[in-house]
């Protein structure tokens, strides 16, 4: 594969990290890297010695690592990049959840009180 900025989604998370992006030569060796926790990087090294599985979400082929700083510097979170997330492989937010309805008991309980 060829040189650029990659995403990796971590499953399960690790701490509070979800992700990590990162520019390589060649992303599939360095993604190997990361899943033998050889990558040099302080964050996936920890989180492979304690068994996280490492998914490449997503490559920017030819981009630099300039193109990595804007995307990090950036109000998006990673997890907003990541096409894994988006499809629904994360917990949504609390205020997202839909309120469970009560069951017939509990209405006709209070259709006549
Ligand atoms: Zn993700």
């Amino acid at each position: 594969m060829a040189r650029g900025v990659y995403l990796l989604h971590f499953n399960p998370r690790y701490q509070h990290a979800g992700h990590y992006m990162g520019w390589a030569e060649n992303i599939a060796r360095r993604v190997r890297e990361h899943q033998r926790g050889q990558a040099r990087t302080k964050l996936t090294d920890a989180a492979a010695r304690v068994g996280v599985k490492f998914r490449l979400a997503r490559t920017w082929p030819g981009k630099d690592r300039h193109f990595e700083r804007a995307l990090k510097n950036s109000n998006s979170t990673l997890a907003r990049l990541c096409p894994i997330c988006k499809s629904g492989g994360v917990t949504k937010p609390h205020h997202f959840r839909r309120k469970k309805k009560p069951g017939l008991l509990a209405r006709l309980r209070r259709a006549f009180s």
